[in-house]
């Protein structure tokens, strides 16, 4: 009747992804006492949500959930966090791993003060990832407004190291070393959660539908942070080829997805994100016509279906159930025209619009890039659980597509099968 709770060889666990299921991981093991290391390749915590301008069905911004997770963050002294840090190495068992975390060239330390007077120095420009390029910033840059860790970060890659030197001149708060080299940590843990989540389909490989080839047809990433009031057009949604405010926009859905070509499965929340994404048009533009092209419109659940059924009512929005087979440009407007088959009415249905969102799927990262653990995945490279061994477990959208909501249901769990695998039964 009385269980041994002893720990086994080490009570710590480490969490590789510090997106909003790394995030809740790391919360839901901390605060019932459990030490977490939390490793995030990225300068800031967040992940993709941290780019997202509103989330469905509420339409409020990430920044008021991602604040007070960072809030517990920081205010948790059992947590340790890793930023621009990556797992290079797992060796061991489940109850007792020895994990080595590299960190990158981080020229700047903790005296950062975020004050800024570094970038008005720089020299250099680089496109802007969190933007998807649609602007630049300096090399050394704040990858957003309330990025935790609070301070400034270096590209490596762009900066031109100690022959410029002006931003080390200038900062009062000895925060900048440009001969700072990378580090390599070792550690012992017990459990390790994968947390690695995803990236957006590259929509250059999906060639009848003309990204890369033509200015005005954008991903849905990308108008989550044209649509952003801290993105590269302060909120603005206009179309990129002339900043024109557009008066028509078409989405395709399964840009990519539900294609044995790119992705053979269905990533879950494109056609939420599409819908959504057409109240922030609304908003902006009240008489812009929208025109959603899609297979099947997927809102799972009760609140989701509640929203497709208000978006739908809007007189402004026209569903057109059918593929998108091609796309074209008019060289002159730069308007593109979108061509279909109406499988409602069998006709075929040409569209011309100022501007189309691709609504491009979810790819695990897993995909192009190994993980040191080993891991089991299934053929689309997400994480399969792995119960039976256990030691390593996959949360959030390293697991499978998901939205917030689901990701953080998820995640809680993983936090259990981790503390189970600390704690003898
Ligand atoms: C256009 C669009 C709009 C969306 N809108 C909504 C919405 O409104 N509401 C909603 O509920 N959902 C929305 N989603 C889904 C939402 O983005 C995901 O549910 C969420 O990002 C899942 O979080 P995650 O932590 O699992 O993954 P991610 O957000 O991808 O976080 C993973 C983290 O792991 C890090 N990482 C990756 N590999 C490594 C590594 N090897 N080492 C260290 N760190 C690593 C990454 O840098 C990242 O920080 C949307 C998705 C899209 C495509």
């Amino acid at each position: 009747m009385t269980a041994d709770n002893t720990p086994l060889g080490n009570g710590s666990i480490l969490v590789v992804g510090g997106g909003i299921s790394g995030l809740t991981t790391t919360l839901e093991a901390a605060e019932v006492g459990y030490e977490v290391f939390l490793v995030e390749k990225n300068p800031y915590l967040g992940g993709r949500v941290a780019q997202l301008n509103q989330y469905f069905p509420k339409l409020c911004p990430p920044s008021c959930g991602l604040e007070i997770n960072f809030r517990r963050i920081k205010d948790n002294p059992k947590i340790k966090v890793f930023t621009s840090a990556e797992v290079e190495k797992i060796d061991g068992a489940p109850g007792n791993y020895i994990v080595t975390i590299k960190t990158n060239k981080n020229y700047v330390n903790e005296n950062c003060t975020a004050c800024g007077e570094c970038v008005a120095v720089c020299p250099v420009e680089r496109d802007n990832d969190f933007n998807f390029g649609m602007d630049k910033t300096k090399a050394i840059y704040r990858p957003f407004e309330m990025s935790l860790p609070m301070r400034f970060v270096i590209d490596a890659s762009a900066c031109k190291g100690t022959e410029c030197n002006k931003c080390v001149e200038v900062c009062k708060y000895d925060a900048i070393d440009l001969n700072r080299e990378e580090e390599t940590i070792n550690q012992q843990v017990g459990a390790i959660v994968w947390a690695t989540g995803w990236e957006p389909y590259d929509a250059t490989k999906i060639d009848n539908l003309g990204f890369g080839q033509y200015q005005n047809i954008i991903t849905n990433m990308m108008m989550e942070r044209l649509a952003s009031p801290n993105g590269p057009t302060k909120g603005k949604i206009l179309r990129p080829s002339d900043s024109k405010e557009p008066e028509s926009i078409a989405f395709v859905q399964c840009a990519g997805s539900r294609d044995e070509n790119h992705l053979q499965y269905c990533s879950y929340i494109c056609c939420m994100a599409s819908l959504k994404q057409t109240t922030y048009i609304r908003e902006r533009y009240p008489d812009a016509k929208i025109y959603i092209f899609y297979i099947d419109v997927r809102a799972p659940g009760q609140r989701y279906e509640k929203f497709y059924k208000t978006i739908k009512e809007d007189e402004n929005v026209f569903l057109i159930k059918g593929k998108v087979a091609e796309v074209s440009e008019d060289p002159e407007t730069q308007n593109i025209t979108v061509v279909a088959e109406d499988t409602m009415s069998g006709d075929k249905v040409q569209q011309t619009v100022d501007m189309v969102v691709l609504a491009t799927g979810m790819q695990p990262t897993a995909v192009n890039v190994k993980l040191p653990g080993d891991l089991k995945y299934n053929n689309d490279g997400f994480i399969i659980n792995d119960f039976e061994t256990g030691g390593m477990f996959a949360a959030g959208c390293a697991n499978k597509p998901a939205d917030v909501v689901s990701s953080n249901q998820n995640a809680t769990g993983m936090a259990l099968k981790a503390i189970q695998t600390l704690v003898r039964k």
